[in-house]
């Protein structure tokens, strides 16, 4: 892995918007709120794909060159008296944050948007970011799409299914939205995306296809109506024959939880079995039915991924806000699908401070013990850290290991558990 030869200088954003290093600091991080000095090992390369945001009503904090104490930039030192922003990277798929950005909020600054804020700072004549490549897997790589295919093969097959609501949602998502997962099954490859749900029985705080509460915008519209067995097989099936890597997946960022469409999915998972055994069907998911778990197991699911905050049910619950389930329902669907013979994944929302604080890291070995996950997708949180922390009533004098030493840890402890990013393929 390349790391800088030197230590990254801390960027900010003057009023326009433009961004510049400021030299006379080093870049800083954040760990739940506590603001931390990156070793510069922490540092990678700013991955194509990613994006710079700037940081509305945060002031930049950075590193003292020699003392490595936080200090925050309270205005341009290149035009004094000049307001100035924080900066943050939101990485592309595939790596996962050592550290967050690090600012200072100012008064009635406005809630950050549903998206993940890596900590990022300048050396040579490049970004760098406190980050690791977690999965090697180049499937939503930004290298990997060709607009103008995309464009054109998309095109041509919402055209040939124009009756398939299913195939016409999936075409908004993938020239609108720009989802990678959508813009993979137009091009016939790897992973393609099966939502099926308008509804879902939990309301998370950071909910990315519903936000109730209108002080933070969802980052896309949730889909209307529940699709036909027929449909879905229409979407899975040539794409289970012919991709290669194939893979689809249930349980998506336009939708609410699929395992309110059970008797749905357990039609076209036995309608797809019956024209093909290619590939993988996956399904994402709360798993908070584990009677339903049971029966698309019997159907045929290949693949669980369950989405979890947190492996401890006091920050699980004000998170997830469950709607008739509960902690141990999700806990029961993986000792269920497990049960079965079958492959489960954890979607385990990663924020530096939280993941790695020591009750974490024992909550999540217990688990991981007890219930013996195959996988776990480590995902950044893609939520405003402070409203999160908040929402939580995360305890902050915990002490957290460094997310590296618990990467190492976990390497240590499961050798036999995966690590990643993505849903592999499981048969
Ligand atoms: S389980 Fe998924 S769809 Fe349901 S509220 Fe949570 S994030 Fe939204």
């Amino acid at each position: 892995m390349i790391h800088p030869a030197g230590y990254p200088s801390l960027v900010y954003a003057d009023a326009q918007g433009n961004i510049t290093d400021f030299p006379d600091l080093h870049a800083a991080g954040m760990s739940a709120g506590n603001f931390q000095r990156p070793s510069r090992t922490d540092f990678i390369p700013l991955p194509e794909g990613s994006e710079l945001f700037v940081l509305p009503g945060r002031l930049p904090v950075g590193c003292d060159r020699n003392s490595g104490e936080a200090l925050l930039l309270e205005d341009d030192p290149f035009t004094p008296g000049q307001t100035i922003q924080a900066v943050a990277a939101f990485m592309s798929p595939a790596h996962t944050a050592v550290l967050n950005s690090a600012y200072q909020t100012t008064e009635n600054a406005p809630r950050l948007p549903l998206f993940a804020y890596t900590a990022v700072g300048w050396y040579g004549d490049c970004f760098w970011a406190t980050a690791f490549r977690s999965d090697k897997d180049i499937r939503q790589d930004a290298s990997q799409f060709n607009q103008e295919a995309i464009n054109s093969r998309t095109a041509k097959k919402l055209k040939a299914k124009k009756n398939n609501r299913l195939v016409q949602h999936l075409g908004k998502c993938c020239l609108t939205y720009g989802c990678p997962a959508a813009r993979n099954y137009f091009l016939g490859r790897w992973e393609a995306p099966l939502p099926t749900s308008p509804v879902c029985n939990a309301r998370c705080v950071g909910c990315i296809s519903l936000q109730a509460s209108g002080k933070c915008s969802a980052t896309q519209d949730r889909i209307r109506f529940v699709p036909t067995p027929a449909e879905i097989s229409d979407v899975a099936v040539p794409h289970l024959q012919q991709a290669k890597q194939a893979i689809v997946s249930f349980g998506q960022g336009c939708e609410g939880e699929p395992l309110l469409q059970a008797d749905t999915l357990e039609k076209a998972i036995i309608a797809i079995r019956k024209k093909t055994d290619r590939g993988t069907i996956n399904l994402n998911s709360n798993a908070s039915l584990p009677k339903a778990i049971k029966r698309l197991a019997a159907a045929g699911l290949d693949s669980l991924r369950v989405s979890l905050n947190s492996t401890q049910e006091r920050y699980y619950s004000p998170y997830y806000r469950p709607q008739g389930f509960s902690f141990s329902d999700v806990l029961e669907s993986i000792r269920v699908m497990k049960g079965a013979g079958k492959f489960v994944s954890l979607n385990y929302f990663i924020l530096p401070g939280v993941t790695d604080s020591t009750e974490e890291f024992d909550a999540l070995c217990t688990l991981l013990t007890t219930l013996k996950p195959d996988r776990i997708q480590l995902r950044n949180l893609n939520m405003d850290p402070e409203w999160y922390l908040h929402s939580i009533s995360f305890e902050s004098s915990v002490v957290s290991m460094g997310m590296k030493k618990w990467l190492k840890q976990i390497k240590h402890d499961f050798p036999d558990l995966q690590l990643g990013y993505y849903n592999p393929e499981t048969r």
